[in-house]
């Protein structure tokens, strides 16, 4: 097995934000998925601390879900997308916005984060571009965020590296992160305090006047660059000062969406409805590429009141709501309802959380963050080589047959909805075997 997996490792096959050339070296493969499981080509069983990247919520290969998209292959493959319809794709879309927060009536269906991402900035600059306000083109992001590899998304995202061979982007600006270590070191869920983003919205403001920004937008939870939880009344104060001043709200859900934090959105969670929010990831659970951006009924209207005669919007995608991604949508949905995984991480979270902070006196542990089943363990980074440290802790807890995910030397967590205490201390204790075979 192993002879035939290494045959078919060639640089034929680029893999994206990977290190090609060391993979190349030393390749880790995957090749079945079950539950919290998945198993390399010579049969090692590797749990799942990740969800994937993110997206498995309901754990792997799910038989509703195999079973939903294997009827829907042999009924109808695909249906254009451009004026055309399927019946799938208004049932999904109805069940979806009965999850959301009430002013959020409608969904544009995408195929990735990158995608919705891009779409909400989009539809932003389409509303007021209606409203009489085409001006409007400024868009506000935050340092380390993470809104996918679109042109859009990169320009609104806060990770320098993801930014820098890729030349002129759209014009943005970003207001500072909530990653405040010298004070929230070691906090568990959200931090008691910190700055009103409001101040920092002013001062963008200050420089350009309100009259020329769109949107702002910001994950409720930075996820990718290590799960940073914001501050006490945060998000609320965001809210504010974007109302303030007339510019949208946009949340990025794609990882906090689908019960990560134990209720159904981050923005359920946390009380405040954006404008317009994107998903992707859960949404199907993994199994077919899907994501989805609601748009508050608000801007929706407008759009349909101002745009001329015919199409109102001239976005979208192939593949928007393609009939396999609709029906594994749906059969997710089921799963969520029947098995409460929307909100099972409230009860589970406790005890990840506190198995999580048992690493905290370990050398090399210099943070850990957590909030509903999204953890974070900062290691204190090689001065000569940043992120060395997290792809040893990669390929440790691998070899000892864990899946982490690391970002330059943070480990993040994100397991499968379906985790149980037992399989929490298995990943945890491989944790901590790997932190100390590091240290
Ligand atoms: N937004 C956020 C918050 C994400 O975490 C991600 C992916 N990790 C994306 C957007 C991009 O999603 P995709 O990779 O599906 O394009």
């Amino acid at each position: 097995m192993n002879n035939r997996a290494k045959t078919c490792i060639d640089p034929a096959c680029w893999l994206p934000f990977t290190a090609n050339r060391d993979f190349l070296q030393r390749p880790r493969l995957l090749q079945r998925a079950k539950g919290m499981y998945y198993q390399t080509p010579d049969g090692r069983p590797i749990l799942d601390a990740t969800a994937g990247l993110w997206c498995v919520n309901a754990g792997h290969c799910r038989s509703e879900i195999i079973d939903a998209i294997t009827r829907q292959v042999q009924e109808m493959d695909f249906a254009p997308t451009f004026q055309m319809g399927h019946p799938l794709v208004f049932q999904l879309a109805q069940r979806l916005i009965g999850l959301m927060p009430a002013s959020l009536q409608h969904v544009f269906f995408t195929n990735s984060g990158s995608e919705s991402a891009d779409t909400a900035l989009k539809i932003a600059r389409a509303y007021h571009h209606g409203r009489g306000e085409p001006q409007r083109t400024l868009f506000v992001g935050r340092e380390k965020a993470y809104h996918g590899v679109g042109f859009g998304g990169l320009s609104v995202g806060g990770l320098p590296r993801n930014k820098a061979a890729f030349g002129p982007l759209l014009d943005s600006e970003l207001l500072p992160h909530t990653l405040d270590q010298e004070h929230h070191r070691f906090t568990r869920g959200i931090p008691a305090w910190g700055d009103d983003p409001g101040i920092a919205l002013d001062k963008i403001i200050q420089k350009y006047g309100s009259e020329r920004i769109a949107a702002v937008i910001v994950e409720p939870v930075a996820g990718s660059a290590g799960v940073i939880v914001p501050p006490q009344n945060y998000l609320q104060q965001l809210r504010n000062a974007c109302d303030k001043n007339g510019l949208l709200l946009i949340f990025d859900e794609v990882i906090t969406g689908f019960g990560r934090l134990g209720t159904p959105f981050a923005a359920h969670y946390f009380a405040v409805t954006p404008d317009i929010l994107t998903t992707a990831k859960g949404l199907t659970n993994a199994a077919v590429p899907m994501g989805a951006v609601f748009v508050s009924d608000n801007i929706y209207q407008s759009i349909m009141t101002n745009a001329q005669e015919g199409i109102e919007l001239f976005h979208g995608y192939t593949y928007s709501g393609h009939p396999l991604a609709c029906a594994a949508a749906m059969a997710t949905l089921d799963i969520h309802e029947k098995e409460g995984l929307l909100t099972r991480g409230r009860e589970i979270a406790p005890y990840f959380e506190n198995a999580l902070h048992s690493l905290r006196d370990l050398p090399l542990v210099t943070d850990i963050r957590n909030i509903g089943m999204m953890g974070a363990i900062e290691m204190q980074s090689l001065s000569e080589h940043i992120g060395a440290r997290g792809m040893a802790a990669l390929q440790k807890a691998f070899d000892r047959g864990l899946l982490i995910r690391n970002t330059a030397d943070t480990i993040a967590l994100s397991p499968p909805l379906i985790i149980s205490e037992e399989e929490i201390d298995i990943a945890i204790n491989i944790i901590r075997e790997t932190l100390l075979s590091l240290a």
